[in-house]
């Protein structure tokens, strides 16, 4: 049988390991934490470091196939791994491209990728220099996810928020809307892709609101952000399971954003909503078989479920009960035992032809399902 190691043990991982028992294969994960959501669903778990050398290369000699949940890995470990025969999907060099915003530009530039346009820094003070670019937004090449490293630099006053590491200056796009696209590449670079997702913010709270599949798109841009996603991936030139996020702005233009090289949070909905889940595409990739349909069974939204702003402590669902009484409703909590303000603890799928019908649903949803703590 394969062994396929998963480097990160993550909600990623937990829903990798959950279609993984669907298949042939042995399944090994690094992680630091032996409570981590994924720890428990391998078949053996290694506890380590996914940025130390020595943690990485001894568990790769352990597997045949190796991917990723999270990107930030010692790549030095996997590029021996992969000279001394262990398959590493996606494969190293192209891991080496994303990891790094300003390689990641770059590679976008290089090879005619919309983006927008942007200068490299190397320190704070060079953003003086670029006063006539602003307003901007500067994000730091290594160690920034979830909008951590990044910042708005609109006037002169906002350098001092800048970074002081190699970062991006990168001209701030007035958004239309923000979209993530699921390539996936067979190991005979075969391709399948996924209808684009629109994420829905929230104005008031500045934040995430909910997801929506298909994205509400006027077809001329519905299917130029499709064709943008694909060719990127194309040029990545690796197998993989690639999340494309771009954006859309009212002239009509699509940028590319950046590019998740794994399974991501915007594609949580292909569980239930489309034939192929991106984790049953992700084990057909590692394990050599023919790709999945990537096509909707029918169109979804998806709430993700965060900590509340006093949550500490031991967590407590509240709702529960009313959510799961709900049609077409699909509930996935991630095992946290301990919930923070913000932290993602598991997400809720809703399938309908109806948008009023998904939209309507995700009111209630939000309305009801809390994740606090324990009193
Ligand atoms: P992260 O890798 O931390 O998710 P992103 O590059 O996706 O960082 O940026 C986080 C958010 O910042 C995006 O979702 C978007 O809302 C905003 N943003 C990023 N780049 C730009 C830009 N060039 N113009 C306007 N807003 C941007």
């Amino acid at each position: 049988m394969i062994k396929a190691g998963i480097l990160g043990g993550g909600q990623l991982g937990r829903m990798m390991l959950q279609c993984a028992a669907n298949y042939p294969v042995e399944t090994f994960v690094l992680e630091s934490d032996p409570n981590a959501p994924a720890a428990h669903l391998c078949h053996r778990f290694i506890q380590g470091d996914i940025n130390q050398y020595e943690d990485v290369y001894r568990f790769g000699k352990m597997v045949d196939v190796l991917t990723i949940e999270i990107e930030h890995v010692n790549l030095d470990a996997l590029e021996q791994l992969e000279k001394e025969g262990v398959t590493i999907i996606p494969r190293t060099s192209t891991l080496k491209t994303i990891k790094n915003k300003i390689s990641q530009k770059k590679f976008y530039s290089e090879n005619q990728i919309p983006t927008s346009p942007y200068f490299i820094t190397n320190s704070r003070d060079e953003l003086s220099k670029h006063l006539d670019f602003l307003p901007a937004v500067h994000k730091t090449a290594e160690g920034g996810y979830d909008g951590k490293g990044v910042q708005s630099i609109h006037t002169e006053k906002d350098i001092q928020l800048g970074f002081d590491t190699p970062s991006v200056l990168e001209k701030k796009v007035e958004i239309d809307k923000e979209i993530a696209v699921l390539v996936a590449i067979g190991q005979q670079g075969e391709t399948a892709v996924y209808s684009p997702v629109e994420m829905v913010f929230d104005d008031d709270l500045n934040l995430l609101s909910h997801q929506l599949c298909p994205a509400q798109l006027p077809e001329k841009i519905f299917w130029a952000v499709d064709a943008i996603a694909v060719n990127v991936v194309k040029k990545l030139n690796s197998p993989g399971l690639f999340a494309v996020e771009l954006f859309t702005d009212n002239e009509g233009n699509v940028l590319v954003n950046e590019i998740a090289p794994r399974v991501h949070n915007s594609g949580h909905h292909t569980i239930e909503g489309h034939f192929s889940s991106q984790y049953d595409m992700l084990w057909r990739i590692l394990l050599g078989y023919p790709l999945g349909n990537p096509d909707m069974i029918l169109p979804s939204a998806l709430v993700n479920i965060v900590g509340e702003k006093t949550a500490h402590g031991n967590v407590c669902y509240f709702g529960l009960n009313d959510v799961l009484g709900m049609d077409n409703v699909f509930v996935h909590l991630y095992g946290k035992k301990s919930v923070k303000p913000g932290r993602k603890m598991g997400h809720v799928t809703i399938l309908s032809a109806e948008k009023q019908e998904l939209l309507h649903r995700v009111r209630q949803i939000k309305q009801k399902l809390k994740a606090g703590s324990e009193s």
